[in-house]
């Protein structure tokens, strides 16, 4: 009778976790395609380091600590509920047929279960005694951990209870060091009844809890793994925004309006927070008091799944919770724009999520859709259109730096390894380009940077050329704002220029740039081999082609 008891609430457990799940999941549905199948193994070896060892959450090395051992107590504990579930079927069911590995087996199970019991305690001190900021949060979601806190300490409890009851009455195998205490210090003999109730309770527990995930923020648990697998952590190309094809006339819309304009990462993203709040403390832009919340652009994301899905999913034009959408009704304007586009958000995640897609996407959707940006953009946008750099400076100016250059060398030697690419001499002797960029060559400080590398490789005697008022904005900016048109005229007449003079070699000192050339580039049909000016000047001092001198903090060329 207890076995089919047993057997009836298992499988209604898991028809019923079954069938959350899918309801859960089933917005997937209306999700767009994105191939996330290349580079298996550095995916492998991520999901290995990131979701198996837990490797980013250890940045913070308490809260990691915590969370860890809850994670890998769990993974341990998955031998104790085989063992229970079997047990309804095989009286006194153990693994202790392993023989002497059945020792290890139960001392760490032990052992894993003192270790998650006082971390969850821990957990919830902090959650609601000492609270640290990134974890403050809204009622409802404070609710949500709480729950699942108190769910784990009741199975670690029931876990103890059963293990307790079994060694009173002689029936446990294996080596349970912590139980074993337990049943010396608590009094009473052990009653088979009591073993029964938590035998009960223990395994109700677990399929309680299994059916609760779908429903929770904790969802990351079943998510977490295949999301850290899915992610292009530490895969080339970095940072990328794949290109719009401006030429398809069919293609209506552009950037994410609402849920249905994101892949199924970025769904899966959105179901895979944990709230931990760490993206937040690291946003500049949330700490110097503006109101971007990145953890927050994600959870809206799943509220707005959650409010909305089954609209979508069924069509529903006229429901007015279809008619809102994510931008402007769940993430305003004011949060989106005051992104600087620095990465620190998804670099912090210690689940893998790419807020910034989102961020740059919604931002898409806003400029090239509703013409809806900031006024002081207007200002940029005209002068990249009318200058070629986001600053209201005429392009010849790029040329000042150069002939101050020329005019500050020592040497004949050292001035004449800087070649202008538009004079008909000296191209063919050329080793590599300098792509000075828009602040290299027009920010009255950052043209010192902009000299002294020039005087780098002149002193190492490299042959360099420069492109003068022929090289313009990367695209970089107006891309990261969301004005895919805008950039890719400057892709594409960049390309121009490189393909003219056959450049295939480039050295730039400007980050964004180098980000640009040497992965967005190639997007649009052109291999480059980009360095960036600190990997130059290594390169530089692995050859001996100089040697600084150094006196103290200062290194002179
Ligand atoms: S990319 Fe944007 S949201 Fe993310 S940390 Fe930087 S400023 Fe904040
Ligand atoms: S997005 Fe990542 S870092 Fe931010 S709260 Fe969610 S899980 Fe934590």
């Amino acid at each position: 009778m207890e076995t089919i008891l047993f057997t009836f609430i298992l499988i209604s457990a898991i028809l019923f976790f079954f069938r959350s799940f899918s309801r859960t999941t089933q917005i997937f549905k209306i999700s767009k395609p994105e191939d996330r199948s290349y580079n298996k193994l550095q995916r492998i070896k991520n999901t290995i380091s990131i979701a198996l060892l837990q490797s980013k959450l250890f940045k913070k090395k308490f809260a990691g600590i915590l969370h860890a051992l809850i994670f890998w107590g769990f993974l341990v504990l998955l031998l104790v509920i085989i063992e229970d579930f079997l047990e309804a079927y095989i009286n006194n069911f153990s693994f202790s047929f392993t023989g002497k590995f059945y020792n290890l087996i139960t001392i760490t199970q032990d052992l894993f279960s003192l270790t998650v019991t006082v971390a969850v305690l821990i957990s919830l001190f902090r959650r609601y005694i000492f609270t640290p900021s990134r974890l403050k949060t809204e009622r409802e979601s404070k609710i949500d951990a709480a729950i699942i806190l108190v769910w784990i300490f009741l199975i670690m409890i029931t876990t103890f209870g059963s293990n307790i009851e079994r060694i009173k009455l002689n029936t446990s195998e294996g080596i349970r060091p912590i139980s074993e205490f337990l049943a010396r210090i608590i009094s009473g003999d052990g009653s088979y009844e009591m073993y029964k109730i938590y035998w009960w309770c223990h395994n109700i527990l677990i399929l309680g809890f299994l059916n609760y995930l779908p429903y929770s923020k904790h969802f990351h648990i079943i998510s977490s793994v295949p999301n850290t697998f899915f992610s292009n952590y530490r895969i080339e190309p970095k940072n990328v925004i794949n290109p719009l094809n401006l030429e398809d006339e069919t293609v209506q819309h552009f950037g994410i309006k609402d849920i249905k304009d994101f892949t199924w990462k970025g769904l899966l993203d959105s179901y895979t927070c944990t709230e931990c709040g760490r993206c937040t403390e690291a946003c500049p832009a949330n700490k110097t008091g503006k109101k971007l919340n990145p953890k927050l652009i994600i959870t809206n994301t799943r509220k707005r799944i959650s409010d909305s899905a089954m609209f979508f999913i069924n069509k529903e034009e006229t429901n007015p919770i279809y008619k809102k959408s994510l931008v402007p009704n769940y993430t305003t304007q004011e949060e989106l724009w005051a992104c600087t586009t620095c990465g620190a958000c998804t670099e912090e995640c210690p689940v893998m999520i790419e807020h910034l897609n989102y961020i740059t996407g919604m931002r898409m959707y806003l400029t090239m859709m509703e013409s809806d940006f900031p006024s002081e953009l207007n200002t940029l946008y005209k002068n990249l259109e009318n200058n070629g750099s986001p600053w209201a400076f005429d392009p010849e100016e790029r040329n000042r730096w150069i002939t101050e250059f020329i005019l500050e060398c020592e040497t004949e030697r050292i001035r004449s390894s800087l070649i202008k690419l538009s004079e008909p001499e000296g191209k063919d002797k050329i080793e590599i380009i300098y792509w000075v960029g828009c602040a290299g060559a027009l920010d009255t400080r950052y043209v010192n940077v902009t000299k002294s590398f020039a005087k780098i490789l002149s002193k190492a005697g490299v042959r360099f050329g420069v492109l003068g008022n022929e090289e313009k904005c990367n695209g970089d900016t107006a891309r990261r704002l969301g004005n895919e048109y805008l950039a890719q005229e400057f892709i594409k007449a960049n390309i121009e220029t490189f393909k003219k003079y056959s450049i295939k070699k480039i050295v730039t000192t400007c980050p964004h740039c180098y980000n640009s050339l040497k992965n967005e580039y190639p997007k649009f049909g052109i291999d480059l081999e980009v360095y960036h000016h600190s990997e130059y000047i290594n390169k530089l001092l692995n050859e001996r082609k100089f040697i600084p001198k150094t006196s103290g903090k200062i290194t002179e060329i």
